[in-house]
């Protein structure tokens, strides 16, 4: 049973969500404030978290940081009252998996929540097949999201980064849409633009191209996507 860790202070709220998906058998918890809630992510150790933005104490965005700097990279759904492109890519930025605006339905919920969870697993299952792997003298553990690059220079990969990865190499020699990658890294139609996919692409060639500005493995294809090629390309 999934546990989800609900951070959120708009009681109403907070009580239609916490009953509506223990009907769906997720396990929950609620607490109503952000120290309460950042101290909970230790404690309950949650599959997910929903995570609300404008909060007493510590923000959602803050939360959020403080979660992945320590290293933790359990999803999280922000729920806001804001729906300004700004704060979408915001709460993205941060290390949010996803964002749903207030007021939204239920079954909406339960659907972004289920494929935030399928795409977790679709990286897990595949990590025994491929833990790690090279590349243009980079190496990449993906099992331990980190990286040895050309430079003998260690690189701690966001989970979004590993992803990205992950698709563009499983797809070696293929070009992949951008609506692809939104869809299988981010899997939501509330996305907020085509630029979250470009600034992803921009940390792995800063990361593992000699000259990001002339990339030789993460290539742009004009106005549909990438390619990515282990060999490098020509110049
Ligand atoms: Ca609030």
């Amino acid at each position: 049973m999934p546990r989800i860790l609900l951070i959120e202070d708009e009681q109403d709220i907070a009580s239609g969500i916490v009953m509506n998906l223990e009907l769906e058998n997720y396990e929950l918890q609620h607490e109503d404030d952000g120290e309460k809630g950042l101290a909970a992510v230790e404690s309950a150790k949650p599959d997910l978290i929903l995570l609300d933005v404008m909060l007493p104490g510590i923000d959602g965005f803050e939360i959020c940081r403080r979660i992945r700097e320590a290293g933790n990279r359990v999803p999280i759904l922000f729920l806001t009252a804001k729906d300004l492109e700004e704060d979408r890519v915001r709460g993205l930025e941060a290390g949010g998996d996803d964002y749903l605006p207030k007021p939204f339905g239920m079954k909406e919920l339960i659907a972004r929540i289920e494929s935030i969870l399928r795409r977790q697993s679709w990286y897990e299952k595949a990590l025994p097949e491929m833990p790690k792997d090279e590349f243009g003298g980079n190496k990449v553990n993906f099992e331990a999201y980190e990286a040895q690059n050309f430079n003998n220079e260690r690189i701690r990969l966001t989970q979004k980064e590993c992803m990205l990865l992950r698709l563009l190499m499983e797809n070696e020699g293929r070009v992949v849409e951008r609506s692809e990658i939104l869809d299988r890294i981010w899997g939501t139609d509330n996305y907020p633009s085509t630029r979250t996919v470009d600034n992803l692409v921009l940390h792995l060639r800063k990361y593992f191209e000699q000259d990001p500005a002339k990339p030789r493995h993460f290539l742009s294809v004009y106005r549909v996507g990438y390619r990515f090629t282990r060999q490098a390309a020509a110049e």
